[in-house]
């Protein structure tokens, strides 16, 4: 089997907020529905009979698991809900001279282990709950991870498509201005998600730096190079996803130069994702956008899709057969890759998926009910909390560079993601064996585990 192949970025790109306008061209071509992964896959959903509520799916996961330790009643409390919550109201001058206001959130789910971490996203489809959830399984990735940090998300509800650079950059310093109180390098610090990359993070880092009358570069990670990024960020969840996917492979004993792959979402991750496998020979068949997927039986080659993107093409136009979102969930592949967004993967879809593996470079694409039948129909699933935690070790990175004053470089970032997550898969398919219990609650196990022992070390909780 090949390694992980070292792709450099194109910076320029990255700059030039490629995932943004990409996003606002795939979406305005599309005239589309609302983002929801159901008003893609299916215009008339049956009602769900399970949760599709993303905190009380990451409740769910975290009283499986204390039911599994024993876990005392407080300690499940307190981890069952986010220490602190901000909900916050942003007024944006648009370019029409109105205003408008936005809402906008930050919850810090817990801190003992460190500042909390994690990203914000610009979703239309944002809620308080989806960002308790992100929050909550930052928490777990981090001390999984076995990194200093503590689980922190933010989201603001907003349509980027129907907005102008100008107006996102003056919605993105609002916003941080309006969070200023409860963020800072030794508090909170965000990162990009869905819809935010590099040139806003460059925003909110100036924003902040103006606040507080010094330069703040440690206050936001995933910025650009120049405002002081991190040289391996910009890959480093779909670097630490192939990681997984690599173990994966090799304890499934699926042969990753000879595999069928299919990815869904082609942002950072899926993008990403893309590259990786295609350099490792794995043949990627089938990737999907929010406007639909594509799929080609010889594979894709990532950077002509990317190519045929940028030009203003759609999905579905180039060359290969037009798939929808949920369409492509159930190609025959033996890895699946979702890297888009929550709940794409539930009690209905599940039924149709037919990979040897699914891995969760997105989080929470797999509800309560898909897991089940997953498990079910003997498809393994390596968990969000260690499949996406890449990124979340790269910031760690960057954070640390903004403290000290120390040049990152991108190999030391590579290598400290390969070293986080062998120990960490290894760890998790250690337990799953031992316990006889799925990847998710292995490394639920370690990650409440870990968080646990620093609670009761600070005092938080009494001692065994
Ligand atoms: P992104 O904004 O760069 O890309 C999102 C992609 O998903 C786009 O291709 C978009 O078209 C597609 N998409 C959006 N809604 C969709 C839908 N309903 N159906 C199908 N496709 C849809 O975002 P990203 O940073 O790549 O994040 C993707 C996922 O990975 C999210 O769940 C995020 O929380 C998670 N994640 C990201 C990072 C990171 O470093 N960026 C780290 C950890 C986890």
């Amino acid at each position: 089997m090949r390694n992980i192949p070292v792709l450099e970025p194109e910076w320029g790109d990255i700059l030039n907020l490629t995932h943004m306008r990409r996003y606002i061209m795939e979406t305005h071509a599309a005239n589309l529905k609302p983002l929801t992964s159901r008003s893609i896959a299916d215009p008339a959903p049956a009602v769900p009979s399970e949760t599709l509520n993303p905190f009380e799916i990451v409740q769910k996961q975290l009283d499986d698991c204390a039911r599994f330790i024993n876990l005392d009643a407080g300690t499940h409390q307190l981890l069952r809900t986010p220490m602190f919550e901000m909900a916050v109201s942003i007024p944006v001058t648009m370019d029409d001279g109105t205003t408008r206001v936005f809402q906008g959130y930050r919850v810090q789910h817990n801190m003992a282990r460190g500042p909390a971490k994690g990203g914000v996203r610009f979703h239309p489809d944002e809620t308080i709950d989806t960002v308790r959830a992100l929050a909550t399984w930052m928490t777990w990735k981090c001390s999984l991870l076995d990194l200093p940090l503590g689980g922190g998300k933010g989201g603001v509800i907003c349509d980027p498509r129907t907005m102008s650079s100008g107006e996102l950059e003056r919605l993105s310093r609002e916003y941080i201005r309006a969070i200023a109180p409860i963020i800072g390098p030794d508090r909170d610090i965000p990162a990009p998600d869905v819809y935010t990359n590099p040139q806003v993070m460059a925003w909110m880092m100036d924003e902040y730096s103006r606040i507080v009358g010094k330069n703040g570069n440690g206050v936001v990670t995933g910025k650009p190079i120049c405002v002081g990024g991190s040289k391996g960020r910009i890959d480093a969840t779909a670097r630490g996803g192939m990681y997984a996917i690599r173990e994966a492979a090799r304890t499934l004993e699926i042969d990753l130069a000879d595999a069928r792959v299919a990815v869904q979402g082609f942002g950072n991750v899926g993008e990403w994702t893309c590259r990786f496998l295609h350099e490792m020979g794995a043949k990627v068949v089938a990737v999907s956008d929010i406007t639909g997927g594509v799929y080609r039986e010889g594979g894709l080659d990532p950077d002509d899709l990317c190519r045929h993107l940028s030009e203003g093409g759609r999905m579905a136009e180039y060359d290969g057969e037009a798939v929808t979102n949920e369409e492509l969930l159930g190609i025959g592949v033996d890895v699946l890759v979702p890297a888009a967004v929550e709940n794409v993967i539930d009690e209905r879809t599940a039924r149709s998926i037919s990979a040897r593996l699914v891995v969760e470079a997105a989080n929470g694409p797999t509800t309560l009910e898909g897991e089940t039948l997953l498990r079910e129909r003997g498809v393994d699933l390596m968990p969000d909390i260690l499949a996406n935690s890449g990124g979340v070790i790269a910031s760690y990175m960057e954070w640390q560079q903004a403290r000290s004053g120390a040049l990152g470089r991108a190999d030391e970032t590579r290598n400290t993601i390969a070293e986080r997550l062998d120990a960490a898969f290894h760890g998790v398919i250690a337990t799953a064996s031992e316990r006889q219990v799925t990847y998710r609650m292995a490394a639920q196990i370690a990650a409440v585990g870990e968080l646990i022992a620093t609670m009761r070390d600070r005092g938080w909780i009494p001692p065994q």
